[in-house]
């Protein structure tokens, strides 16, 4: 049997890659444009473990939430304890936060993370059951500014990337009080209607209603549409400080749509919600999302301090980047293909030595130790982004030269091996 790589996973490949979105230069750079803008913004990295205990998921990411009941990747280790490969990362962070102490550093803690994460998800386009999220968390600070800079950061990186057609989708879940006061108001708007629902949202009729408003499901969606709306059930309190985070974000030029649907799948979230929507990825519109979390620290045991932050899908970045025709080039240093020709074992040392000495000299070289016949050879430089070759055969051996040729121009020249360096250097770097 073949070996096959698990459902709904994939491989992220120099060169050779089935799509265009899994070639590595794509991340690469992804990742250098993330970790630059989160260090004008003044976010800095943690990282934690892929597997976390189980409970922390369980309590932090909300026991009726698809994740933590459909889609978690869980374990028992050796000692029976349950484990579970992180479907998110705000918990962990949250977990890390604690245990760590940051808190007793005082001030605004503002982190950020990069990496894989795991839901056990029907795989799809754009869904996987490995996939990888950019994410920040401001945590310390209660002020609309606070989720006005978060909102901006996603979309300051949605203008690095070009993205277009895009929207920041914003509401308010307000506090508990104003959920109480909505959640009465829309079962007994819903109650009569509950026939026409889709099954999954009767479900969660029981456990969770306020998942219903953001279903997919287009019946389910009409009948929402006519139903109360949670900014009319907002406390004053809420109310007041929705109104500010509109502000925060008028001020800044930001613009965002208030869409009173949005309520983001788990349980953590209270006042301010958002997502980023594309029209480029069908189904799977929403590039990222978040919202805040006040609360959840002091949940997991912490000291009580607010928090918002928000996560993107580094795969839907990608697939629109493509779709719209934005993805970045990619840019190869100038690396040199030695070609030692026919079966001769002196130049395959002598390009050996030659390549060697490059490296050691910072320019970027290969020697072809496989194929015997030039075209192949040529071939190969090609594949791995080489721009010239350098040819040796039994008469460059014997005049002590290569034949250094361009590429895609062809332009050939012949070089001293002893000149070779500086040579290169000019030539390269002039
Ligand atoms: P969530 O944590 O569910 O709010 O997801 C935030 C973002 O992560 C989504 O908007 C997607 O871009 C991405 N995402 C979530 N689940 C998946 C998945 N199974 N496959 C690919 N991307 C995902």
């Amino acid at each position: 049997m073949e070996l096959q790589i698990p459902k709904g996973t994939f491989d992220l490949l120099p060169y050779g890659a089935d799509e265009p979105w899994k070639q590595i230069f794509l991340w690469q750079k992804l990742e250098e444009i993330l970790r630059k803008l989160c260090q004008e913004y003044g976010y800095q990295e943690i990282r934690t473990p892929i597997y976390e205990r189980t409970e922390l998921f369980t309590r932090g990411v909300g026991d009726t939430s698809d994740i933590v009941t459909k889609e978690m990747f869980s374990f028992e280790d050796k000692g029976g304890r349950s484990l579970t490969l992180r479907p998110e990362a705000t918990a962990s962070t949250m977990r890390s936060f604690i245990e760590n102490r940051l808190a007793n550093l005082g001030g605004v803690h503002k982190l950020f993370y990069i990496g894989p994460m795991f839901r056990h998800e029907r795989p799809q386009s754009g869904r996987y059951r490995q996939f990888h999220q950019f994410g920040i968390e401001a945590i310390g600070a209660r002020v609309p500014e606070q989720d006005a800079e978060v909102i901006d950061l996603l979309y300051q990186l949605v203008q690095r990337l070009g993205l277009k057609n895009l929207k920041v989708r914003l509401n308010s879940v307000g506090d508990v009080q104003s959920r109480e006061a909505f959640r009465d108001a829309f079962l007994s708007y819903l109650t009569p209607h509950l026939k026409a629902l889709s099954e999954e949202s009767r479900e969660r009729f029981e456990k969770n209603p306020l998942r219903i408003l953001d279903s997919k499901n287009p019946q389910d969606r009409e009948i929402v549409a006519k139903g109360p709306s949670i900014l009319h059930y907002l406390s004053s309190e809420a109310k007041a400080y929705f109104q500010a985070v509109c502000q925060a974000l008028d001020l800044i030029s930001i613009p965002y749509e208030i869409d009173d649907k949005i309520v983001r799948g788990l349980d953590y979230y209270n006042h301010t919600v958002f997502e980023v929507t594309t029209e480029n990825l069908g189904a799977q519109n929403a590039i990222g999302g978040g919202g805040r979390y006040d609360g959840l620290i002091g949940q997991f045991g912490g000291p009580d301090l607010p928090g918002v932050g928000f996560a993107v899908g580094l795969e839907r970045l990608i697939q629109v980047m493509i779709a719209q025709n934005i993805a970045p080039k990619e840019t190869l240093p100038p690396t040199l293909y030695f070609i030692p020709m026919g079966q001769e074992e002196k130049a395959r040392a002598h390009c050996f030595s030659a390549a060697t000495l490059c490296r050691h000299h910072h320019i970027s070289a290969a020697v072809e130790f496989q194929a015997k016949k030039i075209p192949a050879a040529i071939q190969n430089a090609t594949r791995t982004g080489a721009s010239y070759i350098a040819i040796m055969g039994s008469d460059e051996l014997k005049k002590g030269v290569i034949q250094l040729k361009h590429l895609v121009d062809r332009e050939q020249r012949e070089i001293l091996l002893d000149q070779l360096i500086p040579v290169l250097k000019e030539m390269l770097y002039a």
